[in-house]
């Protein structure tokens, strides 16, 4: 059997990459990913082969990939952040019938929504959900009906493939459905270019993001009911602080709800 590996090299910066994910790619003779990923990676990793395609032609990229491992090459195929998270890993696993010689491993990554709420401060103390506006493959209604579910369930809400050339105004319409269920100041926010050069950060409100443009680079968050700013970091409370564990951790006292 040859091996493929699907390597998530987290938000861009080397740092960002897990150990892991770096031990993968040094024992590597081919890397294989999209131009932007590439370029991201290959002063890391000098001396190895580099293949690339463009954006849209993913399956092709795959199909790259396979052919390197059937052809006896120690390959990776490299994915931002995680490749399990809108990355390249299902469409490796459904091909891969068609190379029986060649089995997968995954290598995760740190996703963009864990990257950016770090930068952000604490946003994700609490439980939240992942929704993607591109409707490439998804049709629109389904997204706007995730959207909805997901303010109603007052879920805090990361944005991926917030907007496109094509698709200018795809924030602007998620916030108009989720302001259907949630307040204008309900807090929100801005990643852009997390780990790579350009790095940088922005609050709003609800109603003030409706307003924002943003690119493929950026991932957008929105809290939930709670999610407050404290010195310009966000953080949506988990209820330490409502509930006996804090005065076990301060007073040392009884055991309480936990
Ligand atoms: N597999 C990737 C997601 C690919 S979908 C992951 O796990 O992170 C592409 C979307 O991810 C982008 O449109 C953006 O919303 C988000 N994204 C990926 N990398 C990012 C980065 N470095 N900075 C900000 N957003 C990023």
């Amino acid at each position: 059997m040859s091996r493929l590996y699907v390597v998530g090299i987290g938000p861009g910066a080397y740092e960002e990459m897990t150990i892991r994910a770096v031990r993968t790619l040094e024992q590597c003779q081919v890397i294989v990913g999209y131009t932007v990923y590439v370029e991201l990676v290959q002063k890391y990793f000098p001396g190895k082969e580099y293949l690339t395609t463009p954006m849209r032609q993913e399956i092709k990229r795959c199909r790259l990939a396979l052919e390197s491992a059937e052809a006896g090459k120690v390959t990776a195929m490299i994915c931002s952040g995680d490749g399990g998270v809108y990355g390249m890993s299902g469409v490796l696993l459904e091909l891969c019938a068609d190379y029986p010689q060649v089995s997968l491993e995954m290598v995760p990554g740190v996703t963009a929504a864990v990257s950016g709420a770090a930068l952000l401060g604490a946003p994700l103390m609490h439980d939240f959900a992942v929704i993607s506006l591109s409707d490439l493959m998804t049709p629109w209604e389904v997204i706007e009906g995730r959207l909805q579910s997901a303010a109603k369930g007052d879920f805090v809400i990361c944005l991926y493939n917030p907007s496109s050339k094509k698709r200018a105004d795809y924030l602007r319409r998620a916030c108009d459905i989720l302001l259907q269920y949630r307040k204008d100041d309900n807090l929100c926010a801005t990643v852009k270019n997390i780990g790579r050069e350009g790095t940088c950060t922005e609050l709003y409100t609800l109603k003030e993001l409706r307003d924002v443009q943003v690119d493929m680079f950026t991932t957008v968050f929105v809290g939930n009911s709670s999610t407050k700013a404290v010195n310009g970091k966000l953080v949506t409370p988990r209820g330490y602080q409502d509930t006996a564990l804090l005065q076990v951790q301060d007073g040392g006292e009884k055991c309480g709800k936990y």
